[in-house]
């Protein structure tokens, strides 16, 4: 996929910044983040929780630095992470400074919650010195209450004033290499404040819906944020913050950058449609299968899983490989052409059998390979679905008839 012809806004120009190996900013793929939420003095617990976001499609991994055995923990995880750590610092100076020493990629300030100034600097400083980038991480739940006060509550304006404060005392110590956040768990806030964040900023900014919940409504209220703001070009790195195994949040952040064409296909894509009336087999049960057997597979492909072959493989045609179900048969195409006729209780296996020798061979060759008669052997299934069901299932022409002869009375 050309991830470069996006159909979305075109993206705002940010400088970019390295934590560690991750470029973020700039024409730098946007990254996807997640949290870890072992205790981070468990080294291998940690270390077992990162690799599993790493393989689900973090680019960058959050651990909290809140004890002197964190930090302690932090240096031994990151020599051995397959990705760049930032430690995540709240209260307390002396957590920053010792992530620091950890030799952590990246730190993240909460500005509502590290409140001193000279302390501020002094962390500024010291990631200065060691080439270290820091998130000014804004949260609409913990805003400095100063700024609270000032605005009348975590407005939009007061999420980016936080941050514009917070740059400022980074600047005077000649700091600026920084990545910018300003969430909020109202979606509506959230949107605004990234939106006046880009105007106001041209740091590279970490978009996020905070405290958004468990499945499947965080994920709906992360996406409704995020992916708003991403169609209009913004936001450079994201995370979604669920109440649920981390995972998700990587395979969430991966899926939507995939989903959007700003990250090119890791993995499978399955589609499938929603079934109805149709229906020659039972779709979910199906879709669900093939998900299994396919994902296992690892395979860059888009399969599609359609309930009917009166519609399905037209409606597929995009896919690389689908199945469609018949009368008690699946008719396997390719690119939208019948390859292959089986029984349906061998539906599931065709397609991962198939999938198998399109990443072997490719597709054109999987096409020339096709058996001969298939495309007879469809249409024969097909034209016998159509009679059974007739092809206008919805009774439009005897409506239409109708509906002539009461208006010519
Ligand atoms: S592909 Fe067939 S079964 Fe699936 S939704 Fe379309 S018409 Fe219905």
């Amino acid at each position: 996929m050309d991830v470069t012809a996006s159909p979305l806004s075109p993206r705002r120009k940010t400088r970019q910044i390295a934590v560690g190996s991750v470029k973020v900013g700039g024409d730098a793929p946007i990254s996807v983040q997640s949290m870890t939420t072992t205790k981070t003095a468990d080294v291998e617990g940690t270390l077992q929780q990162i690799y599993a976001l790493a393989a689900e499609g973090a680019d960058i991994v959050r651990c909290t630095c809140n004890e002197v055995a964190a930090a302690e923990g932090l240096a031994q995880i990151v020599p051995r992470s397959p990705v760049p750590i930032v430690a995540d610092i709240h209260f307390h100076v002396e957590m920053a400074l010792a992530a620091l020493e950890a030799g952590v990629q990246g730190l993240r300030l909460n500005p509502g919650n590290l409140r001193k100034p000279e302390e501020i600097k002094l962390v500024a400083s010291e990631a200065r010195d060691r080439g270290v980038p820091i998130r000014i991480g804004v949260n609409a739940g913990s805003l400095h209450p100063d700024i609270y006060e000032r605005f009348g509550g975590a407005t939009p304006e007061a999420l980016v004033e936080s941050a514009r404060l917070e740059l400022a005392y980074f600047e005077e110590v000649g700091f600026d290499d920084v990545k910018i956040s300003v969430k909020a768990s109202s979606v509506a806030t959230m949107i605004a404040a990234y939106r006046l964040a880009s105007e106001t900023f041209d740091h590279p900014l970490h978009l996020g819906v905070t405290e958004a919940g468990p499945l499947p409504g965080g994920l709906l209220k992360g996406t409704a944020g995020i992916a708003t703001l991403l169609a209009e070009g913004i936001g450079d790195t994201l995370r979604y913050s669920l109440t649920a195994d981390p995972v998700e949040e990587a395979r969430a952040g991966r899926t939507l950058l995939e989903v959007l064409g700003l990250r090119e296909r890791k993995g499978l894509d399955l589609i499938a449609c929603p079934s109805c009336g149709r229906a020659e087999v039972d779709v979910i049960k199906v879709a669900n299968e093939a998900q299994t057997a396919l994902q296992a597979l690892n395979v860059p492909i888009q399969v599609a899983v359609m309930g009917c072959v009166v519609n399905g493989p037209g409606e597929a045609r995009h896919a690389d490989l689908g199945i469609a179900a018949g009368k008690k048969r699946g008719h396997l195409f390719i690119k939208g052409k019948i390859v292959r006729v089986v029984k349906e209780d061998e539906m599931v296996e065709a397609l991962v059998e198939e999938a198998k020798m399109i990443m072997a061979e490719g597709v054109e060759a999987r096409l020339a390979a096709r058996d001969e008669g298939a495309e007879a052997e469809a249409e024969a299934d097909r034209a016998m679905l159509l009679d059974d069901r007739g092809a206008d299932a919805n009774h439009a022409s005897e409506r239409i008839e109708k509906i002539r002869r009461r208006a010519e009375g």
